[in-house]
């Protein structure tokens, strides 16, 4: 692909400014404030004035479904969902059949994305075998095709094993990514809020998630290995991991649009509303909101988890955990939080571009001389969300029907254009 694009706002060192960019072949050759073609250049040339340009925007929190649930979603289709989201990376989690427990079981998941995704997928194997918290996984065979290691869906429980995991990985140089989450003792008695006293529903309690942040904030103390706390929803684990990172430790966070954007007072009794962990109080989304604005969670995320309708249709307290959200991240944050002002673009852009992509330790920056890595923007174009437009096969969501700004115009991964939605 041959390509001149005038006159973007290119981000390039944390900020945005006007630049043109050259694409021959798919490579980018220059990024310059002003640059011009011969008379017989051919390809298209193309005027971004309104538009915006990034890296390609990275998820390090996805459930692809493949091996195992291919009625779900498929890695060819989530990840075309994806770059429809702007996104050129992610982080895929191991919920999967067979687990990416061992390599032969990991190399069922390789060998699918190497033929089908039109991005860059990169899976997370499992930290125990099948995530049945028994007995630790093959962490050094995967390890030079992983993310790093989650039992994502449930909380690695014995401390003993979780503690060997911190060690070896650290070994490795590879993150542990939690999903915090001790059962409930009491699951009918503790509530997760306001909707399940209501509605009399089992809620699952703070304490079940910030309880093991702090076991496993220990843990990190100790050994030193990178670690991730997976979608965030209680104010005391944003406590707990703003201290840690006072303390100096190598700890991440992630924010996912729902917490940011819900409050258990705005649930219905439907399953597009169900996820793991649920929506939480008031005082909860206040301090998850504050937390992404100020670093303390400075990852977005979207834990994007595609069901059947048959498995979404089952109000709250039946259906399956999990909602999409790829292709509606970026316009939801910025909406909420870039056109209302409590938010600049450039700390967005750190927050869905520059942070997990260094978590993924991949470049952050446009750089001449490699294949076109980068997303097409307009942050100011509005529509109405409708899941029907999805390209992903799970379209359960709670914000069916809501406006929004910011629309993902073209997604270029590899050289080529993985989504168009603009003509050139
Ligand atoms: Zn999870």
């Amino acid at each position: 692909m041959n390509l001149l694009i005038k006159n973007a706002n290119v981000f390039q060192n944390d900020k945005f400014s006007k630049r043109d960019i050259l694409l021959r072949d798919g490579v980018i050759t220059a990024i310059e404030p002003e640059l011009s073609v011969s008379n017989n250049f051919n390809g298209h040339i193309a005027r971004y004035d309104h538009f915006f340009i990034s890296r390609g925007f990275a998820d390090i929190h996805v459930h692809f479904r493949e091996p195992g649930y291919s009625y779900k979603a498929t890695i060819e289709q989530e990840s075309k969902a994806a770059a429809a989201g702007g996104f050129t990376v992610v982080g895929t989690m191991p919920n999967l059949d067979p687990y990416p427990d061992n390599l032969p079981h990991l190399q069922e998941q390789l060998a699918i994305i190497e033929r089908d995704a039109v991005i860059k997928v990169i899976p997370y194997g499992t930290v125990t075998i099948k995530s049945q918290d028994q007995e630790l996984a093959d962490l050094k065979a995967m390890a030079p095709y992983v993310a790093g290691f989650s039992d994502d869906g449930v909380g690695v429980e014995n401390g003993t094993l979780m503690l060997k995991a911190f060690k070896i990985a650290k070994e490795l140089d590879l993150p542990i990514s939690a999903h915090c989450e001790f059962p409930d003792k009491n699951p009918g008695v503790i509530h997760a809020g306001v909707f399940a006293k209501k509605h009399n529903l089992p809620g699952i309690s703070s304490k079940s998630e910030w309880s093991m942040v702090q076991r496993d904030l220990e843990m990190v103390k100790q050994t030193g290995c990178q670690y991730n706390v997976c979608h965030v929803s209680t104010k005391e684990s944003v406590a707990l991991i703003k201290e840690a990172k006072k303390a100096g430790l190598p700890v991440s966070g992630e924010a996912a649009p729902h917490y940011l954007i819900l409050n258990d007072e705005e649930l219905e009794d439907l399953g597009r509303f169900k996820m793991n962990p649920p929506i939480r109080s008031k005082e909860d989304q206040a301090a998850i909101r504050e937390a992404f604005l100020d670093d303390t969670l400075e990852i977005l995320a979207t834990d994007h988890a595609p069901h059947s309708a048959e498995e979404k249709s089952q109000g709250l307290l039946n259906s399956n955990f999990g909602i999409v959200g790829l292709e509606t991240s970026f316009a939801l944050v910025n909406t909420e939080f870039v056109q209302t002002g409590l938010m600049s673009l450039e700390t967005l852009m750190q927050r869905i571009m520059v942070a997990p992509r260094k978590f993924l330790k991949l470049e952050t920056e446009l750089k001449v001389g490699e294949k076109a890595d980068f997303v097409v923007f307009d942050p100011k174009a509005e529509y109405v969300i409708n899941s029907n437009n999805f390209l992903s096969k799970g379209k359960a969501m709670p914000f069916e029907g809501k406006k929004v700004k910011g629309k993902i115009l073209n997604t270029f991964y590899d050289g080529k254009l993985v989504f168009q939605n603009h003509e050139m």
